[in-house]
């Protein structure tokens, strides 16, 4: 074993390590917020509803205090269920700064599935919003729920009324709270990591104040105060609250918030709002690449400097395409996982021509991280320019799955690397590549889609004896969900049947979108589905048919 350690190919950033202050998440993000007090952080791109910088400091302090006087403990989880909205920062920022841990939910989620999520995160209290109420209601959770916005919703707390009680109550007001150490839990999103169902990632400020330290290193003084980011990423995911709401406070920009893509409201939001740089997805790239409406607009009004793209795949062509269309438009990928408190790797590399990655590639290693590519079958760390399953060690760790040990044990091993299911590799020039997904994860989109999930739905239907959930390839999502299903010989559904069936118990996203009927699902001897060896059949049958 000793020489195997000798043995270890890690790489490491080129760049100095940066220094990580010890703050709260909240302290760390609105340090200064007073130099930029009348500044607007953010701006509702079709309401045109904003919050300064001051106004999000004072917001974040009474909602602490609010909470505090709710009772809300230390360590307590608080369930946010909204859309992008202006003030979504400051309720999380809020939980954070009055002790609490943010575990954002999808506000399309089906009522099934916040219960869930309120139930396995042991939740205390949940934050919602007038016309999601009554799908947070209907599962009756027995817990407190506020309500935002102007309009009142009886047996639920109002948030500005919350906020001006606490107004009165007087004391404290500052969220420098004593109680609260970089090392306590902030955050607990969800994920489904390699395998299984969807689990809550622990974690702390330190785990998010070092993503920003690191993924942030470059950004020079000049930077502070000019940037325009777009908000359109789901806060509730990683990439929507690490790295666009806490990055960009931290920068002291401003961000367009959006609730939902739509063509000419994106088009018009980037051109009025003068945003200059868009954290997106690439089924967004393929709509500005092959949307016909994208033609109407005078793209030379653009102030869009760079978008960058995460969260699934960003194929070739589609760069190509994109580039021609955008020139004057730079584009970033990055890596990431929610298990690694955000951005992983990403472009934006000072020593490259131009500044920025290889094309194709997702980035470099920023400071403070170390990676190696592993051979998922030995463990054994291998060197450049051979593919392996990517772990990485770094202050942005998860703590663990949340009361997961089996699972948390399995994804971080005793010497702190997170293994994350991708395959990827590392080129001469330091440039990393995702070349494939060993984890049995679905990116639907960009968004996660775990198929144990959708298999236990299905197992669920009384005609159902067996079934498997793989991903299919997909120009427009990336990714889709196709189930392979051992139905009852005496049954009468067909498949569209079924697929309905699925379709009624899960937000849209997750919606099962092929289904074959099959006579036996291949397991190895151990019971595991043999997923690759079904997708492929599954591809096969697709293209006979
Ligand atoms: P999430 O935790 O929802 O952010 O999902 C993380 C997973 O998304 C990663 O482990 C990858 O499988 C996938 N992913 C994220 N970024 C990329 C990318 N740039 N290229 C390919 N896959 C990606």
């Amino acid at each position: 074993a000793l020489v195997a350690q000798n043995d270890e190919q890690i790489f490491r950033s080129r760049y100095p390590t940066v220094s990580v202050p010890d703050l709260t998440l909240p302290e760390f993000v609105l340090q200064d917020a007073e130099l930029y007090a009348d500044k607007v952080a953010f701006v509702e791109a079709v309401t045109g509803k904003s919050y300064t910088y001051s106004e999000v400091a004072r917001d974040t302090r009474r909602f602490a205090k609010a909470l505090r006087s709710l009772g809300l403990r230390k360590g307590r989880v608080v369930v946010v269920v909204l859309p992008n909205v202006a003030e979504y920062g400051i309720v999380a920022l809020g939980i954070m700064a009055a002790g609490g841990v943010f575990s954002g939910a999808n506000p399309t989620a089906h009522s099934s599935e916040i219960k869930k999520q309120v139930e396995a995160a042991d939740a205390k209290l949940i934050v919602t919003s007038g016309p999601i109420y009554e799908k947070v209601m209907v599962k009756n959770l027995g817990i407190p729920i506020i309500v935002m916005g102007e309009e009142r919703v009886e047996s639920a707390m109002n948030w500005k009324e919350l906020l001006e009680a606490a107004d009165r109550a007087g004391g404290n007001n500052d969220f420098t709270n004593n109680e609260i150490h970089q090392n306590d839990l902030c955050a607990l999103p969800f994920s489904s990591g390699t395998t299984g169902m969807s689990k809550g990632v622990m974690l702390t400020h330190r785990n998010l104040v070092a993503n920003l330290c690191s993924t942030l290193f470059n950004v020079g003084p000049e930077l502070v105060g000019q940037v325009t980011t777009l908000g359109l990423i789901p806060f509730f995911h990683i990439y929507g609250i690490t790295g666009i709401c806490c990055a960009t406070l931290r920068n002291k920009g401003k961000v367009v918030v959006m609730n939902r893509f739509e063509i000419r409201t994106f088009l018009n939001a980037l051109i009025k709002q003068e945003v200059t740089f868009a954290p997106i997805v690439p089924p967004i790239i393929l709509a500005l690449v092959k949307n016909p409406i994208v033609d109407e607009f005078d793209l030379s009004k653009l102030k869009l400097r760079a978008v960058m793209t995460a969260a699934a795949p960003l194929a070739p062509e589609l760069l190509a395409a994109f580039e021609k269309k955008f020139p004057d438009v730079q584009v970033q990928e990055a890596y990431g996982l929610t298990e690694h408190s955000c951005i992983t790797l990403t472009h934006g590399d000072p020593a490259k021509p131009n500044g920025i990655s290889k094309k194709n590639s997702v980035g470099f290693i920023l400071p403070n991280l170390e990676i190696k590519f592993i051979d998922p079958e030995t463990g054994r760390s291998l060197p450049k320019n051979t593919p392996g399953e990517i772990c990485v060690r770094s202050q942005c760790v998860m703590q663990g799955y949340f009361k997961n040990e089996e699972e948390t044990s399995r994804t971080i091993d005793k010497n702190g690397w997170l293994h994350t299911g991708d395959i990827g590799y590392i080129d001469d020039d330091g440039d990393v590549f995702i070349v494939d997904r060993i984890k049995e994860l679905i990116k639907y989109k960009g968004f996660q889609v775990a198929p144990a999930e959708l298999e236990a739905i299905l197992l669920s239907h009384p005609s159902v004896e067996d079934a498997a959930v793989v991903p299919l390839p997909d120009e427009e999502a990336g990714e889709i969900p196709a189930a392979c299903v051992v139905i009852n010989k005496n049954s009468k559904e067909s498949e569209q049947d079924i697929i309905n069936f699925v379709a009624s118990n899960v937000a849209n996203y997750k919606k099962v979108r092929a289904l074959q009927f099959v006579d036996t699902i291949p397991k190895s001897p151990s019971g595991k589905i043999l997923r690759r060896f079904l997708k492929e059949k599954m591809i096969e049958n697709m293209q006979s048919k």
